[in-house]
């Protein structure tokens, strides 16, 4: 079959970029060579199985065992959480916070695929970069995102920083922040690891452990920057301040809140 009316009937069940991603995966070349090569013969039945995936609600990432962060193709499987554009936000906000300087030290908590601590590492290659995460098998994913990319990162499989005896200058966490009850998209809810995703009914679960950590985490004029929901500014602000740090906030490109940036007072 052509892989241009491979894609005409894919595009009828599932969206058309993801058939896209898909054939392009299937054929090792990018969309862009896809969408030149219209007229190649591709194998059917190999290119069906991928859509029938998709179409049964498998997020393309994990179909695919890839997703782009920073510019930085990361690995990922059904261990890890997809990573999101909106996590950017924390490296755009990184970034301002050192502007004319560089953290020497980095701390990622649940780190999963490794997709921040490898973003600020690009950004700052001389940095000494930990990466944290529960989960073993998330911790295996990130270790083998930074031996591909060349980017020396040390990672601990542990409970948030209870294993650290340290103060990094940027500290980086997108926990669990959605609540235990929300009304998340299928392909999410049946697919990403549940334990990075939910928080307890407020989802503010997370916070409540690691906020209280940080303040003895953030090395002297460092910062901790946090992922949270677009509506848990004033929340995960008000544990802040009870652990005595100050809280500027950052938005995405949405306008979306999404990121706190905590110092010590
Ligand atoms: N932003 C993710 C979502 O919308 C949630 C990520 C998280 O809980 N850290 O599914």
């Amino acid at each position: 079959m052509r892989a241009g009316d491979a894609l005409r009937q894919a595009a009828t069940c599932i969206d058309r970029l993801d058939a896209e991603v898909l054939l392009a995966h299937l054929l090792g070349i990018g969309r862009m060579a896809l969408l030149l090569a219209q007229d190649r013969d591709i194998d059917a039945a190999a290119f069906n199985a991928l859509v029938d995936r998709r179409a049964a609600g498998e997020p393309v990432a994990y179909i695919t065992g890839k997703r782009e962060f920073w510019s930085l193709d990361l690995t990922v499987t059904p261990d890890v959480l997809i990573p999101r554009p909106d996590s950017e936000t924390l490296i755009e906000a990184a970034l301002a916070a050192f502007a004319g300087s560089a953290p020497a030290s980095i701390l990622d908590l649940g780190t999963g695929s490794g997709a921040l601590l490898l973003a600020a590492l690009d950004c700052w290659p001389a940095a000494f970069g930990v990466g944290v995460d529960r989960s073993a098998a998330a911790a295996r994913v990130a270790r083998g995102n930074a031996l591909r990319h060349g980017i020396p990162a040390a990672f601990i499989v542990g409970d948030w920083a209870t294993a650290l005896d340290a103060r990094f200058d940027l500290v980086l966490a997108n926990p669990p922040y959605v609540e235990a009850h929300a009304d998340l998209a299928r392909d999410v809810r049946d697919h990403e690891p549940a334990s990075a995703l939910f928080a307890g009914d407020d989802g503010l679960d997370a916070y409540r452990v690691l906020v209280p950590a940080l303040p003895a985490l953030i090395a002297d004029g460092g910062v901790a920057l946090l992922e949270i929901g677009a509506t848990q500014a004033d929340a995960v602000a008000d544990l802040a301040a009870q652990a005595g740090l100050t809280a500027r906030l950052h938005r995405d490109l949405a306008n979306h809140s999404r990121c706190l940036a905590l110092r010590r007072a």
